[in-house]
């Protein structure tokens, strides 16, 4: 579910998006157009037909048939003097209905006849075509909403094809009192989606938040599902329209299956779904997969009970409440709703935040201005009738229609900001700790210092398990480990060799230009899962300057066990090319003037400030110590616990002389592991006790090995010291220097190492 084809965003396929919104919104008008029709030929009443003659059942207060005096048991023997036997008989009449023209109902009551006029005609039912329009919208939403993650996400697929029928379903024309062939195809249709909404919701039910075992195991259950929907509906499409082209095949009525066995098929229905959904939220592991299939179980809990109640209580022998017709109205709304919510909230499926954000913006404002206008347009017809002017409520329209355009923009504006602020305080934060981290690497100073920080802090910010930073050598574009976090293995992975810049999965990343999963990558090159192994690393995000891979971010598992969401994976590629570029600068600057393993000068670049040093004590008189030093029994650290050791113990002794130095001195590496002091503005007994100072320190640390373990290393000090007279005929030069103190070095070796000696002093 969250595999490779997460972070692969393809196109949708508009073509079937499109085809079902046009769809939707034209059986919405049809089905306004056809219930205005409908209701200007109703006259308040529902019948039972038994054998050939119609029985009044209910007559509704205040309507037509209720005012010209029809009754409960009334039989409606004939309309406008044709006689009436069936159901299809009085529709085929009613279409010849006017609003409020009288036709004479021929009826008996009590064994006498009685022919009462009626004036047809019922109010548009306002209430009911509007929520039926929210709720076909909202599930239209849902569905295009969902639809794009189809392709990577069986639980979008099915959303979307859930929801889709349903809104297809609300929206079909109810056919009542129009032609039978209208009303038969209606009816068919509404059996074929109710079959395919079955398995569709038991299928998704099954999914959400994730596939439990038991499907994995038997992948035959979800066919089940469609096969008994389908079945079901079949069965009863055939029995329609086979009885309506007057020879049924099969043994029982068209009724009974739609009737009966029907209801009792949506009742089982509706317990399944409730049962899986239920065992999905107790068997979730993690607070979100909860919160998800929570969420939809409460969505189709109204309706689960109303499907269930209205199929317990007739059987039971009581009646249905009238108020159930209200609220048959409002049962669909709270799956979508819900839906929406575990999508927004809970990343039900993972909506870029853009998409999100937007989402919300807009139906906010939409709503907002829709109570605006309704309000506007009620105070409207209120105010008119109380002033007797009809032209009012125009004015006040066009009026409030000015007002919201003028609006529109300002306000969504202003809901934008609310909503970031309140909505996505999260993501907000996220985005502005990534761009300060990466603004403040420059002043971290050196690469190792900027890795370290970089690493600890992507730690920190996503609390990964780990992290580690990966740098390309300038010359080779090897990548070299730089820094990670990683405190486990026992190998010290810093600056050993990680990848080659030909690996097939590093020119992966570098063509994809953006966070990969590190299983992607695994797949395609043996030696990189290795790497990715070592690191124990989730997601591999390039460092990349134009097309060249100057670094690679590896990043660890999230603790708390959540996948990276999309907008989390799109906020690490821009921070990702912060950082590359920060590095670039490093990197191009540091390969010149600093040494690649230990961070201080190269050679040539402490020379150059010992030269600077040189003029500028000769042409001011001013003193200048130099110091040598050299790492004691080095060959043996080397011999005995290997070259990567002793590599890691010339950083540690590097950073130890770094650390204790003033910002006026300098250090470089002027040989393997000899090292090069300048301290100017110092007089010899001054550079005696910052060498000695330097000396302690290195021997009072000692180098931790892994296991807890520590090695002593010492050092030994060369000095020089010179104090110009201005015009002197024989200047010193750096050669000079260096050989003096190359030699005080040579006598501190001799006299048993770990020691400063100075050209006037030895201890
Ligand atoms: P001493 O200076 O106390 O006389 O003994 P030593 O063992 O340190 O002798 P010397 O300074 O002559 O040896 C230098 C050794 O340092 C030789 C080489 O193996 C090792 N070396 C030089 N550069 C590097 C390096 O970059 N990495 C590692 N691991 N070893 C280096
Ligand atoms: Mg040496
Ligand atoms: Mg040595």
């Amino acid at each position: 579910m969250y595999g490779h084809g997460e972070v692969m965003q393809k196109k949708p396929n508009r073509i079937i998006l499109v085809a079902l919104t046009a769809t939707v919104l034209a059986f919405l008008s049809l089905q306004m157009w056809q219930e205005a029709y409908a209701s200007s030929r109703r006259i308040g009443i529902t019948v039972a037909v038994r054998e050939d003659r119609i029985a009044v059942d209910l007559v509704s207060p205040g309507m037509p048939a209720e005012r010209a005096g029809l009754r409960h048991g009334d039989i409606i023997l004939a309309v406008d003097g044709v006689p009436v036997h069936s159901g299809v008989d009085y529709d085929e009449l009613a279409s010849g209905f006017r609003r409020g023209r009288p036709v004479p109902f021929t009826i008996e009551r009590q064994g006498r006849r009685l022919i009462l006029p009626l004036r047809p005609g019922t109010p548009f039912p306002w209430l009911q075509a509007l929520m039926n329009l929210v709720v076909t919208l909202a599930y239209l939403a849902i569905a295009l909403l969902a639809y794009p993650y189809g392709r990577t996400d069986v639980r979008a697929r099915l959303l979307a094809a859930f929801s889709g029928a349903v809104a297809l379903e609300l929206s079909i024309p109810n056919g009542a009192l129009m032609s039978f062939v209208f009303s038969l195809s209606g009816t068919v249709f509404f059996y074929a989606l109710t079959g395919i909404q079955m398995g569709l919701l038991l299928h998704l039910a099954s999914v959400i938040p994730s596939e439990p075992p038991v499907l994995k195991k038997r992948p035959w259950i979800p066919y089940t599902f469609y096969g008994i929907g389908l079945t079901a509906a079949t069965v009863i499409c055939t029995s329609l329209i086979t009885e309506a082209l007057g020879h049924n095949v099969l043994p029982w009525p068209s009724g009974y299956l739609s009737g009966p066995l029907f209801d009792v098929l949506m009742s089982i229905w509706a317990v399944a779904v409730i049962a899986i959904l239920t065992f999905q939220v107790i068997r979730s592991s993690s607070r979100s997969e909860r919160a998800q299939a929570l969420l939809v179980l409460i969505g189709l809990l109204p309706w689960a009970i109303f499907t269930l109640s209205t199929e317990i209580v007739p059987a039971l022998g009581y009646a249905l409440p009238d108020w159930l017709t209200v609220v048959q109205l409002f049962v669909l709304l709270p799956y979508p709703i819900a839906v929406f919510l575990a999508i927004q909230r809970h990343r039900l499926f993972d909506i870029e935040l853009v998409v999100r954000r937007s989402i919300l913006y807009s139906t906010i404002t939409i709503i907002l201005m829709a109570l605006f206008y309704a309000a506007m347009g009620l105070g409207g017809m209120v105010l008119a009738d109380a002033l007797g002017k009809r032209s009012l409520s125009v004015w006040l329209i066009s009026g409030a229609t000015l007002v919201i355009g003028l609006l529109f923009w300002p306000l969504r504006q202003a809901i934008q900001e609310i909503i970031d602020r309140r909505v996505f305080p999260e993501r907000h934060a996220l985005r502005t700790r990534l761009a300060s981290l990466a603004a403040n690497l420059p002043a971290k100073g050196s690469l190792d210092a900027m890795g370290r920080h970089l690493v600890d802090e992507l730690t920190r910010t996503f609390g990964l398990s780990s992290a580690a930073l990966l740098v390309a050598d300038p010359s080779t574009d090897i990548l070299v480990a730089q820094a990670s976090n990683l405190r486990e293995g026992g190998i010290p992975v810093e600056h050993s060799v990680i990848m080659g810049p030909d690996d097939p999965a590093v020119r992966f990343l570098a063509e994809a230009g953006r966070p990969l999963q590190a299983s992607q990558l695994a797949a395609i090159s043996g030696s990189m899962a290795q790497r990715l192994a070592t690191f124990q690393a989730n997601l591999a995000s390039p460092l990349l300057s134009g097309d060249r891979v100057v670094g690679v971010l590896l990043l660890g598992a999230k603790a708390d066990g959540e996948p990276w969401r999309r907008e989390e994976l799109e906020l690490l590629r821009l921070f990702s090319l912060n950082v590359a570029a920060v590095l670039e600068n490093v990197r191009l600057f540091q390969s010149a003037t600093f040494e690649g393993l230990t961070g201080l000068y190269r050679r040539e670049a402490i020379l150059e400030i010992l030269e600077g040093e040189i003029n500028r004590s000769v042409r001011y008189g001013r003193p200048l110590t130099v110091a040598m030093a050299d790492i004691d029994h080095f060959k043996r650290v080397n011999d005995e616990l290997g070259h990567l050791a002793g590599d890691a113990v010339l950083r540690h002794i590097a950073n130890v002389l770094k650390t204790h130095l003033r910002n006026s001195d300098s250090v470089g590496r002027y040989g393997g592991e000899e090292f090069l002091v300048v301290l100017p503005e110092t007089f010899e007994p001054d550079g005696i006790d910052v060498a000695e100072k330097l000396r302690r320190a290195v021997a009072s640390k000692g180098f931790p090995l892994e296991g807890g373990q520590q090695i002593a290393v010492t050092i030994s000090f060369g000095l020089t010291s010179i104090q110009p007279e201005p015009g002197e005929p024989e200047p010193p030069t750096a050669e000079s220097l260096i050989s003096a103190a190359d030699a005080n070095l040579l006598r501190a070796k001799r006299q048993g190492r770990n020691r400063v000696v100075s050209d006037s002093h030895s201890n």
